[in-house]
Formats: structure tokens, sequence, C-alpha cells
């Protein structure tokens, strides 16, 4: 009973990143720092200035593996994109 429940609220997702890490990895340069977390729905890289949806980056991450290779890679330096969206200034 308590097994089918857990499974029900869990269903068989695979990780193989640390949820932890992809919030805080930068999606377009790989750098990984607790900084970077500006807010709970902001991320904004340290080291880049990359700038997106805590979600979204960490959803990228998830997506490219990344969060278990950023330790091992040299962070590769990235001009900061401009982004589409980019009026909201309020
Ligand atoms: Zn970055």
């Amino acid at each position: 009973m308590l097994v089918q429940r857990l499974e029900h609220k869990a269903p068989g997702r695979v990780e193989k990143v640390n949820p932890a890490y992809t919030s805080q990895t930068c999606s377009a340069c790989g750098h990984c720092a607790p900084e970077s977390r500006e807010s709970q729905a902001v991320f904004r890289c340290v080291a880049c200035g990359h700038r997106a949806h805590a979600d979204v980056n960490a959803a990228v991450n998830i997506a490219a593996g990344r969060a278990v290779r950023a330790r091992r890679e040299t962070p590769v330096r990235v001009s900061p994109k401009r982004e589409p969206q980019h009026t909201t200034s309020v």
C-alpha cells in the first residue's frame, strides 16, 4: 500500500544529476555557484551574467546532464546572450 502511494507521487524518474546542483549551475557556461541562484525563481550566473528562470535553467542542465560534468570542465567564457523579451524593466 505504502509503496504504491510513493510510486504514484514520484513516477519512476531516472535522475542522473543531482537536482541541487542543476539549480545552481549556469546552463550557458556551466559555472556552478549557489550565489548564481538570485532567488527562488530567478537564476543569474555570477560568472557570465546569463539570466533565466531558475526552473528553466535547471531543466536545461538536467537535459544536458551538465551538473555532472560541470566540476570537471573548465567553464568557457561566453558573452551574455541577449534575450528576445528583454523589455522587463519595471
Ligand atoms: Zn554562466
